[in-house]
């Protein structure tokens, strides 16, 4: 596959948190097909370094540093990819944060920054898309949820209540942007070996979790950037609604 013939030449996607894991490896996939991709999340330095690595592939990138919890940054980053890429195609709301933990004695500050980066900013990123995409008739806006979009457990209540919040508003969002031919896709990881349980403040419960998975063989990065690529490419009359991904060991 070359960038030219590739079967997303000629489009332009945006991906969040894009500076490592699932991010990181969804933008290489969609530059691979072809894609010019504009790469978002705080760390300049990785972002730099993966657009190096797509540049040598001979694909066309920016790098957009932005700390998607601050008010007012969807509507920014859209534009700047806008300016930099020249339109928008697909977008990936990928950047989010996993803070589990107990309620009773946890961080009130862990709930608010989960609902800030993994709902406030996929909603308000969306929202900045949909104008872009409108008068072009077509696009495609795929969240990235999780298993514990559909359940909830101890230590991951608000977690899970940042993902439902992602399905919810992912399932109003495609009834209403089906009539101007955008799709919506929700994508419901299991456990995927990346930086994620690295976030979580409590130390008893990441401790805990981190010793549950351990033994587990974990999705990878790419399992997950490979679902993102499949719903993308498909017909334009296919729309992906969800895709639930689970490691063969997960129960
Ligand atoms: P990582 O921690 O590797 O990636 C998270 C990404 O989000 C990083 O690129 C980080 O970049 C970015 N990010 C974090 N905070 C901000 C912020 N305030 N502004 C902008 N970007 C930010 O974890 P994953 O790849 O695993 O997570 C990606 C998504 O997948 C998340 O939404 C997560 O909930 C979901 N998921 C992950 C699962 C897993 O088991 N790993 C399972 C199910 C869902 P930076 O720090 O540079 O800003």
């Amino acid at each position: 596959m070359t960038q030219q013939n590739g079967k997303l030449a000629g489009k332009v996607a945006l991906v969040t948190g894009a500076s490592s894991g699932i991010g990181e490896a969804t933008a290489l996939a969609l530059a691979e097909h072809g894609a010019a991709v504009a790469l978002v999340a705080r760390r300049r330095d990785r972002l730099d370094e993966l657009a190096g690595r797509i540049e040598g592939m001979g694909g066309k990138v920016a790098v957009i540093v932005s700390d998607l919890a601050q008010a007012g940054q969807g509507a920014e980053v859209v534009g700047q990819a806008v300016e930099a890429l020249g339109r928008l195609d697909i977008v990936v709301n990928n950047a989010g944060v996993m803070l589990l933990g107990p309620l009773a004695g946890g961080d009130p500050s862990d709930l608010t920054r989960m609902m800030d980066l993994n709902v406030t900013a996929l909603m308000h990123l969306s929202q900045a898309a949909l104008e872009t995409m409108k008068p072009q008739k077509s696009g495609h806006i795929v969240n990235i949820s999780s298993v514990s979009g559909r359940g909830a457990s101890p230590l991951s209540a608000g977690y899970s209540a940042s993902k439902w919040a992602v399905g919810g508003f992912s399932e109003g969002l495609r009834q209403e942007a089906k009539q101007d031919r955008i799709r919506v896709t929700v994508i419901e990881p299991g456990v995927v070996a990346t930086e994620l349980t690295d976030h979580i403040t409590h130390t008893q419960t990441k401790d805990m979790y981190e010793g549950r998975i351990k033994d587990m063989e974990m999705l990878q990065s790419e399992d997950i950037a490979a679902a993102v690529l499949y719903a993308v490419t498909q017909p334009e009359r296919v729309n992906v609604n969800e895709l639930l991904i689970r490691p063969l060991d997960q129960g």
